[in-house]
């Protein structure tokens, strides 16, 4: 349930609704916008009728959120959220762009990559030093050798990096690396994954499941809003279909869908959607058409010595052309890249 605060109503009158609430075993979670202050209340309390809160001082009204998902729906907060990235805000105006390679592989490699998209014009350094491979033969990544050059990389060109945390173990770790901690399309339904991240007040970027639906998206990001961090950021990388021409099917609908019911900022991520570097362009254009905040794309001076995802990277010079449609249809749909 959400309690709407009237618009005069005091602090005093929202600290005793808030008191009454939890006094019944609820949770709270105050949302104070521009216009109006929500509380969202959560939990298993004692049963509560709606017209014992309404009665209390200061209260305009209480409306039932139907949806699973409470903490992350657009009736708790109908405002977005904002998640600062490097100057800019994720959520807001701008489109933002996370650029690098699927793995960091060398510190020739990320250092190389990190400069090229910096002067492409991207806004944050991908790279996974930990990685979840099909394969137990396949590179599994770098490691703490790996964050350490990202560190690196980051220092040299001032970009803030994204990169990928596995095991709720290793989410302390990480975040004294990463400015956001992405959690892999495998662990979308890792929950103590989930918890472990909503433990920090990090930003998480959370990428759909490859077999899951939007609502069960949205629910893992409410284990995470529900532990107190709501700096989450959802992601569409392409879900399982029966067709093969591609690597995944890119949900392009799942752009308009998230942001018709959460306040939570949606990423696109049209390699991993993709699969094929020459599909890349095109899915990322659509993706911002369709009301994207931001892309996650793969670039690697290389690609075709790449550890990992090399088929589906850009060469540097292709995604630096790529940035410059991007900013195109960014002004076309009244957004800024
Ligand atoms: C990645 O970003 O390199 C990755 C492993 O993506 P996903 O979890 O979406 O497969
Ligand atoms: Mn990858």
């Amino acid at each position: 349930m959400i309690i709407i605060m009237g618009k005069t109503s005091t602090q005093d009158q929202l600290k005793s609704v808030i008191d009454w609430v939890e006094n019944h075993g609820y949770q709270t979670h105050v949302s104070e916008g521009e216009e109006v202050t929500i509380v969202g209340v959560v939990g298993n309390g004692r049963p509560i009728e709606q017209y014992q809160i309404e009665r209390l001082e200061g209260v305009e009204r209480t409306v039932r959120i139907l949806e699973p998902y409470k903490l992350t729906s657009l009736d708790m907060r109908p405002e977005p959220t904002l998640i600062p990235l490097n100057g800019t805000k994720v959520g807001g105006k701008q489109v933002v762009v996370i650029a690098g390679p699927c793995s960091v592989e060398s510190r020739e490699q990320i250092l190389e990559t990190a400069k090229l998209v910096k002067e492409a014009g991207a806004t944050a350094l991908r790279g996974g030093a930990y990685k979840p491979r099909t394969s137990p033969y396949a590179f599994q990544g770098m490691g703490l050798a790996g964050l350490e050059l990202l560190a690196e990389a980051k220092k040299v060109t001032g970009l803030p990096v994204v990169t990928e945390v596995m095991a709720p173990e290793q989410v302390t770790m990480v975040a004294q690396y990463a400015d956001v901690l992405q959690i892999g399309a495998r662990n979308m339904q890792n929950f103590n994954l989930l918890h472990a991240v909503g433990q920090t007040n990090h930003p998480v970027l959370l990428k759909r499941g490859m077999m899951n639906t939007l609502e069960e998206l949205l629910m893992s990001a409410e284990h995470i809003l529900s532990c107190g961090n709501s700096n989450v950021m959802l992601c569409e990388r392409g879900i399982r279909t029966f067709e093969r021409y591609t690597r995944n099917t890119f949900d392009v609908n799942a752009i308009p869908a998230l942001k018709a019911r959460t306040h939570l900022p949606v990423i696109a991520d049209p390699s991993h959607a993709t699969g094929h570097w020459q599909y890349v362009g095109a899915a990322a254009l659509a993706a911002v058409a369709a009301g994207a905040d931001g892309l996650m794309i793969e670039v690697h001076p290389h690609p075709e010595v790449a550890l990992s995802d090399g088929l589906q990277s850009l060469k540097p010079d292709k995604f630096a052309d790529l940035v410059v449609r991007l900013r195109a249809v960014a002004e076309a749909v009244g957004r800024t890249l």
